[in-house]
């Protein structure tokens, strides 16, 4: 696990525009896939498989619907008062929260669970948006190491906080389906700002496991 804390710099949240697919492009997307799914030795002649192109493509567009953004991850709020007096606010820590991704190498899923965590400076966020963010970033082609890192500047940026932890654990369909590495699962680590200190880091895994 790495122990590097990279400093707070807030940038811009990836909040992109919802992706538009033409309908003719849809369908020779659809010929294609149908093309690849028949070579690979699927039969699409029965009434099980021959919508399979149709739907594996869809599947694909709802799977990568991170890159549609999230409008609703904007709003933060003030923080609750205590927190003016110069009172050292506690940790935020959220999860575990489940996600699915896909691996921009192999075009397959992993999964796991992540752990999110915060400590606010003057504006925090909703708890169910932590899970938003993280199903914005999830829910693209990526490697499980810039989806954490991304998850944890895009909080930063959101609320500008003291510090921001992410913990996620997966495992790869990249590697078990072709039994490579049958059960192994991958964790990684990102940290901002405060989490420098190695007792506040020590509190977030343990809040995490
Ligand atoms: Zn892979």
């Amino acid at each position: 696990m790495s122990e590097t804390v990279v400093e707070l710099k807030p940038a811009a949240p990836a909040l992109s525009l919802p992706r538009e697919i033409a309908p003719e492009d849809w369908a020779r997307y659809r010929g294609n896939m149908a093309e690849i799914l028949d070579a690979l030795g699927l039969p699409l002649g029965t009434p099980g498989t021959r919508d399979t192109p149709e739907r594996f493509l869809r599947a694909l567009f709802e799977a990568t619907s991170g890159y549609d953004g999230d409008p609703k991850l904007v709003t933060t709020f003030p923080t609750e008062s205590d927190a003016a007096g110069g009172q050292p606010l506690a940790q935020i820590v959220e999860g575990p929260i489940a996600f699915s991704a896909l691996c921009e190498h192999h075009a397959l899923p992993f999964h796991g669970h992540a752990h999110v965590g915060y400590i606010a400076g003057e504006r925090i966020i909703g708890i169910s948006k932590l899970t938003r963010l993280v199903r914005l970033f999830s829910r693209r082609f990526t490697v499980q190491e810039r989806l954490g890192e991304q998850i944890a500047d895009t909080l930063a940026a959101l609320v500008e906080p003291e510090g921001v932890a992410v913990r996620l654990e997966a495992s790869h369909l990249c590697t078990q389906m072709r039994g490579v590495e049958e059960h192994s699962r991958t964790t990684t680590t990102a940290w901002r700002g405060v989490y420098r200190d190695a007792e506040l880091r020590r509190e977030f895994l343990d809040l995490a496991r």
